[in-house]
């Protein structure tokens, strides 16, 4: 391949996206070499847990962030940072001060929430792109602005709802993140759960839904149901609904019937201070 040629193929990878040269876990290349994986250990649990908690209901979706792959130390600190905080400020700063996640190192700001840290409505969807990069918040960018119109739809706005992702980082050249940054984060947003208490959640789109639920359905399926979620095992169980990420409804305009049906469900539930079956 000539130079030429080369950095034509370099500026075509950079315009689609692949804009940093990383791996998607922090390599330590001072340890010792890893011996290789046992062929039998399974990355991830088996989902079978799942099938088995549906056959007792009602279903109860709990935190399981070490059912994904990531790194044991990570998860650790990760778990350990998350539960010494006590208040969501104390969380906000250890989410910030967190290093575990590879994906810290190619973005510009920690992307955390935006609207009310007391209110008792959580919206929550995939991961910041590169608006939400550059301005340190959540949904900011085109689907963020789709977003606060839908909630417009049913009278909410951002102080009374609270909106974060699943990932606090942007994923280099907005790509689907990792099970193990998927991983890394979770303790985080548990604890965020946990520690807001909030009366309903809603999951948007299919990264978010499938992460929290431990689901491999995709999102056309997960949609429009509601969920029992536990953020911590034994914890309150919370009524989640998941919904289609404002993203998708951008270039499927046609669905948004169906996220309407949703928010009006949610709606429902706001204002009969209960979960509909
Ligand atoms: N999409 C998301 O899922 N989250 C954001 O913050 C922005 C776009």
């Amino acid at each position: 391949m000539s130079k030429r040629e080369a950095l034509a193929a370099l500026a075509w990878q950079v315009e689609n996206g692949a804009d940093e040269a990383l791996e998607a876990v922090p390599v330590n290349r001072l340890a010792n070499p890893a011996p290789p994986p046992a062929a039998s250990k399974p990355s991830r649990r088996p989902s079978q847990q799942f099938s088995d908690v549906r056959t007792s209901a009602p279903p109860v979706w709990t935190a399981q962030a070490d059912s994904l792959s990531a790194p044991a130390e990570g998860l650790a600190d990760a778990r350990a940072s998350a539960q010494a905080a006590k208040d969501i400020e104390a969380l906000h700063q250890a989410i910030r001060a967190f290093d575990g996640c590879a994906l810290k190192a190619s973005a510009t700001n920690t992307v955390i929430g935006r609207g009310n840290p007391a209110a008792k409505l959580i919206l929550i969807g995939e991961a910041p792109g590169a608006n939400e990069d550059r301005q340190g918040k959540p949904f900011v960018g085109e689907a963020g602005r789709l977003l606060d119109e839908m909630l417009r739809w049913i009278g909410l706005d951002e102080s009374n709802v609270y909106i974060t992702n699943v990932l606090f980082w942007r994923p280099p050249g907005n790509r689907n993140p990792t099970d193990s940054e998927l991983a890394l984060c979770r303790p985080f947003v548990d604890r965020q759960i946990e520690l807001m208490a909030p009366d309903l959640l809603m999951f948007l789109g299919g990264i978010a839904a499938k992460s929290m639920l431990h689901e491999s359905r995709g999102i056309l399926k997960l949609r429009g149901h509601w969920y029992d979620y536990q953020a911590t095992e034994g914890g309150r169980v919370i009524p989640a609904l998941a919904t289609l990420h404002p993203a998708y409804l951008l270039r499927q305009p046609a669905q948004k019937r169906f996220a309407w049906r949703d928010f009006l469900k949610f709606n429902q539930a706001i204002t009969a201070g209960v979960r509909p079956s």
